[in-house]
């Protein structure tokens, strides 16, 4: 149980805070899709990093850009410009297709930066009541670890002991467009979506959901924002994944990938009608879209704009699943997801999501639990074919010789 799991951790890393139960792997190196640990061993990375090495573990062409920019200027703050910002923003908003971009650091600043220029934007747009907007979430979601997201969780883990709450959130279904529909009124600025849910196992909504979506917000005078900051930047085999359903938000949420594995990168995109609401002293970040950041987002930004890897999370994205599904019925339920991500429900008589990662992780292969009995597989896109077909036999042997 958890208490054994803090046992074990207290003797390995005595000095570090209890808030995650990690493999018992201890990383050393890592290149491409692999990580080695301290005693050599070499694991395949079917994590990513919850999808924040999408181009693989120090991806020579980032490598060199940040290389090339520590021996320029790494960090400015924002009292002053740099020659990076600019053109880092000019070219992630081309990308998004947007005309406007905010830095920030992590995932979930940019969540917290986005609900921010919602309320704003309901207030100084709209003509909501000072103090009345609401924003819409999704049950399920999963959007960062900061008071304000996990006061709109449902998950008693994320926020059980961490009250009081801060208000201001209606939670509707994932995936039901009439209850969101239903929930819409005067005081909604916002609706708060992830394109598909990660954290929640790869959950898939219906094909009519966003589209809905889309145009309760647009009729409703409603802010879209998608929460990409796992499923967007080449996961899912397109840029955005929203893109899947031909839909087009108003503000988007980027991080995890936008920082090439190297370092925290994360942005709110929009354009200038929605983010020009933030005037200067109103919103900040020390390091947000510090020089090294932008030189690094930028480097993403450019790999992505030249499609190929899109292509190749859609190839061997199809590659993976069609093996994955194989096993429906040998050890396993249910496999959901889209591109280079993938939910795999375990049969609960295999053992738990986190039993199978043990077990995998002795024959080779790194992934993770969520929710129990659910495993999750976001390898970095630089995995080879092979590699994809010998992790699924690593998974078959275990979930299959229990
Ligand atoms: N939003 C989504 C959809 C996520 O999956 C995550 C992280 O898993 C976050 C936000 C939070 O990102 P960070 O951990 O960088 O704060």
């Amino acid at each position: 149980g958890a208490d054994r799991e803090a046992d074990v951790q207290t003797i390995a890393e005595p000095h570090v805070a209890h808030n995650y139960s990690p493999l018992p792997v201890t990383a050393a190196t890592a290149e491409g899709a692999w990580i080695t640990d301290v005693d050599g061993r070499r694991y395949l990375d079917c994590l990513g990093a919850y999808s924040a090495v999408n181009f693989g573990h120090r991806h020579p062409r980032i490598v060199a850009a940040a290389i090339e920019q520590l021996d320029r200027v790494t960090l400015t703050s924002r009292a002053f410009r740099s020659d990076r910002l600019e053109p880092f923003c000019a070219s992630l908003a081309t990308l998004c297709g947007k005309d406007m971009v905010l830095p920030m650091n992590t995932g979930a600043e940019a969540v917290e930066s986005a609900l921010k220029v919602a309320r704003k934007w309901g207030y100084d747009v709209k003509g909501v009541p000072d103090g009345q907007a609401t924003i819409i979430v999704a049950g399920g979601n999963f959007h960062g670890r900061t008071i304000s997201i996990v006061s709109f969780s449902d998950d008693p883990d994320a926020r059980n002991g961490f009250g009081p709450f801060t208000p201001g959130f209606v939670q509707v279904p994932y995936g039901d467009a009439d209850a969101l529909a239903a929930a819409v009124d005067d005081t909604t600025v916002a609706v708060l979506v992830e394109p598909i849910q990660g954290e929640a196992g790869i959950i898939v909504p219906p094909d009519d959901y966003l589209p809905r979506v889309r145009a309760i917000c647009t009729e409703r005078n409603v802010l879209m924002i998608a929460d990409e900051i796992q499923s967007g930047l080449g996961r899912t085999g397109t840029t955005l994944a929203v893109a899947h359903w031909g839909v087009e938000p108003d503000v988007y949420t980027l991080g995890k990938a936008l920082g090439g594995g190297i370092l925290p990168v994360s942005a709110v995109v929009a354009n200038s009608d929605v983010l020009g609401v933030l005037h200067p002293g109103e919103h900040g970040s020390t390091f947000g879209g510090n020089p090294l950041a932008a030189a690094v987002g930028h480097t993403v930004v450019d790999m992505l704009a030249e499609g190929t890897w899109q292509a190749r999370a859609t190839t061997l994205g199809d590659r993976m699943h069609a093996r994955l599904r194989n096993l429906i019925g040998h050890g396993v339920i249910a496999v959901r997801g889209l591109g280079l991500w993938a939910g795999i429900d375990v049969d609960p008589y295999v053992g738990t999501g986190k039993e199978v990662c043990l077990r995998l992780a002795e024959r080779g292969v790194l992934a993770k639990d969520t929710h129990g009995s659910t495993l999750r597989l976001a390898p970095p896109l630089v995995i080879t074919e092979d590699e994809i077909d010998w992790a699924v036999d690593q998974l078959a042997e275990v979930v299959g010789s229990s």
